[in-house]
């Protein structure tokens, strides 16, 4: 940026996977420099405030070991010794080395990414067409919410939902699956809300977090236990006759079969399941049957189990019963990002396959996938890793099968960052990527209606350089000369909505633009679904050989199923991190001291277990060790390893996922992160 006479403020998004999409005012100083970063107060879900982690955002930006040029592997891999190189150097090996690759299979090179940005340009817009121009596998992107979303879309017919500023107004306020304090701050915000203007909260978590603090009830049941509870409730609502049957008559599908499943589960049946007292689910049920307008606010972390898919479409089909839909301030919001027109086709260019039909691996196994060799039913063996805007070393489950994978050294991987992180150590080559603050990138919600652009307020740090630069200079050495690759990313974010349902003006004018939809969008039900109707029983699913009404599909690694693995444990995001974002900060990672296992003190006791001392977390697939806190956060038979610690910076260079399995979902493919049993013991 051209030096000023005076600072200046330059308007953004935060990048980073969080449902808030916060809008960002960073100030520049007259010599360019980023000084502060703060919420924009003119954008109403914003409204002025940001989280503790993005308010640190130039500490983040000016990290001292932020990467500065291109780096080499020098010794073994995994040693996470490097060698600074240039850009041209770094990029023609690269290119000439991908190229070798794909002369033979292009489907042995792998991309690897997920929502280290939220940004639709820096993401997947030029890598897209990259990947997709080469003919590489294809990525499922799973590793997060693939379970829910697509429960969403088998029942809602799509990742749809309330509007979120509604529930402020609303009466009743189920807060199922979420830390929002920590994960969901400015929901938060409108929940106390409707709390100060009467409105009770009920928080369902297995874990007693600091959002189930603040509500007037907390229900502590096991992982994997919230279809039953769902179940339990239909229940209560069709014996005391709390339902819509207007709604149910008009808006859904299936309602028959449902009703008979949901006969199945007396509320005795389920607190048995659930490990949680009858009467809190009887009392439970009458609130949501009788209190109006009653609304859900979902979050990902349940849907972290074997029967994750079954459990959303269950919570799903709730304000149906009670016609909650019919206001505004009613309903259930898990996911808002279907509302969004985006034209991913177009930023993505899936047709430069031309006819090539391409596998797709799950990112989720990619610890297994590493370690596959050719065959006919998998395809070549995976002989080049392509990672941005992810961290798969700490974040994928079985970690000593990804470290395997990864440290391969017959496999060529190539790594953008803006830190050294554990997959890092693992490259061949490490490129520097521009932070949020050095990019243009446009982004959507997922806990909102808004879209919101980012302009770059400095220049990129050291010879940082960003995704799509990065993209378009190796399809240039790769002669990949197709016009798309010459797109600025300015025309990128063009692309993302082509001019329909977003003023792009509005958005350079002001930074965010306010999607166009009803205020109670399903009152007169007309879901995205082919029915038009909420469906509780889907032809889709009982097509693929699923049940087509959601049950309760007990864990994997149930509570109780092993007694060499008695205790149950989940992995919610340490309060200071997002994923393993944030961990190299110093100023947040001293408020969260070092990685942590929070255990009940009946499970501590006879273990022998105090606060402070150093644990074994183990399985049958590995162990790492942290600090134990006996703490009233986690209930009987539960312990809450909270994450995402780098591995490197953890002890022993060992984090949690060194005990999670790479089984999937019942839909969609996701992982199942909280469907573990552990032991623990004093280290
Ligand atoms: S992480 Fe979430 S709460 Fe924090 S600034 Fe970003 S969008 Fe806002």
């Amino acid at each position: 940026m051209t030096p000023t006479t005076t600072s200046r403020d330059v308007r953004g998004a935060c990048p980073h996977d969080c449902p808030d999409t916060c809008a960002l005012v960073t100030q520049v100083d007259h010599q360019g420099v980023a000084v502060r970063v703060t919420g924009n107060p003119a954008h109403r879900h914003t409204d002025g405030a940001l989280c503790t982690k993005v308010s640190r955002y130039t500490e983040r930006t000016y990290h001292p070991q932020r990467l500065l040029t291109p780096l080499k592997r020098s010794g073994p891999k995994g040693s996470g010794q490097f060698e600074p190189v240039s850009w041209d150097e770094a990029l023609d090996d690269i290119a000439q080395r991908l190229g070798a690759i794909a002369a033979r299979d292009p489907q042995a090179i792998l991309p690897y990414s997920y929502a280290g940005t939220m940004g639709l340009v820096q993401g997947e817009a030029m890598a897209g067409r990259f990947f997709h121009r080469l003919g590489a596998s294809l990525l499922d992107r799973t590793i997060c919410s693939s379970a829910g979303g697509e429960a969403l879309v088998q029942t809602l017919g799509g990742k749809v939902g309330m509007k979120v500023e509604h529930f402020a107004q609303s009466k009743l306020i189920l807060i199922w699956g979420s830390n929002s304090i920590g994960s969901n701050l400015h929901f938060w915000r409108l929940a106390q809300q409707a709390k100060r203007d009467g409105a009770r909260l009920v928080c369902i978590d297995p874990r007693r977090t600091e959002t189930a603090d603040k509500c007037h009830e907390h229900i502590a049941l096991r992982p994997g236990t919230d279809a039953a509870l769902a179940l339990a409730l239909m229940h209560q609502l069709i014996t005391h006759d709390w339902l819509d049957h207007g709604y149910i008559e008009r808006h859904t599908l299936g309602w028959e079969g449902l009703r008979e499943r949901a006969l199945q589960w007396p509320p005795e049946r389920a607190a048995e399941v659930c490990g949680i007292p009858v009467q809190q689910i009887v009392d439970l049920a009458r609130a949501y049957g009788t209190t109006k307008p009653a609304a859900i606010r979902l979050n990902y972390g349940m849907q972290r189990v074997r029967g994750g898919g079954n459990a959303v479409r269950a919570i799903a089909c709730l304000p149906a019963l009670v016609g909650a839909w019919r206001e505004p301030a009613g309903g259930l919001l898990l996911s808002a990002s279907g509302f969004f027109p985006v034209q991913r086709a177009a930023l993505q260019r899936p047709d430069l396959l031309a006819g090539r039909r391409t596998r797709t691996l799950n990112m989720s196994t990619v610890g297994n996938d590493l370690l596959r060799e050719s065959s006919a039913e998998f395809g070549p063996k995976v002989e080049a890793v392509i990672v941005y805007n992810s961290n798969p070393v700490a974040v994928a489950p079985e970690s000593a099968k990804v470290v395997q994978g990864f440290a391969r050294e017959d496999l060529f991987t190539v790594v953008l960052e803006h830190f050294q992180t554990d997959t890092a150590d693992h490259a061949d080559y490490v490129l520097p990527a521009t932070t949020q603050l050095e990019h243009w990138d446009i982004h959507t919600s997922y806990g909102h209606t808004d879209v919101l652009l980012n302009r770059p307020a400095i220049d990129p740090v050291g010879q940082a350089r960003s995704n799509t630069d990065i993209f378009r200079a190796l399809a240039a050495r790769m002669g990949l000369d197709d016009p798309c690759f010459a797109d600025d990313d300015l025309t990128l974010c063009r692309t993302a909505f082509d001019g329909k349902a977003v003023d792009f003006q509005q958005l350079l004018d002001q930074g965010f633009a306010t999607l166009n939809l009803p205020e109670a969008p399903f009152a007169d039900g007309g879901f995205p679904t082919t029915s038009g109707r909420c469906e509780f029983f889907s032809a889709r699913l009982a097509a693929q050989g699923q049940d087509g009404l959601p049950d309760h599909l007990p864990n994997f690694e149930a509570i109780g199923s092993s007694t060499q693995f008695p205790l149950a444990m989940i992995s919610p995001p340490a309060r200071n991190f997002l994923n393993s974002s944030f961990v190299n900060v110093t100023s947040l990672r001293d408020i969260e001291g070092e990685p942590v296992l929070e255990i009940h003190a009946d499970d501590a006791a006879p273990r022998g277990i105090q606060s402070g001392q150093m644990v074994r977390v183990f399985n049958a697939r590995g162990e790492y060790r942290c600090k134990a806190s006996v703490s009233r956060r986690a209930r009987v038979g539960v312990v809450n390893g909270l994450g995402i610690w780098w591995r490197k910076l953890g002890p022993d260079g060992t984090n949690v996922n060194e005990v999670t399995s790479q089984h999937l979902t019942d839909m969609g493919g996701g992982p199942v992160f909280y469907d573990c049993l552990v032991e623990v013991a004093a280290a």
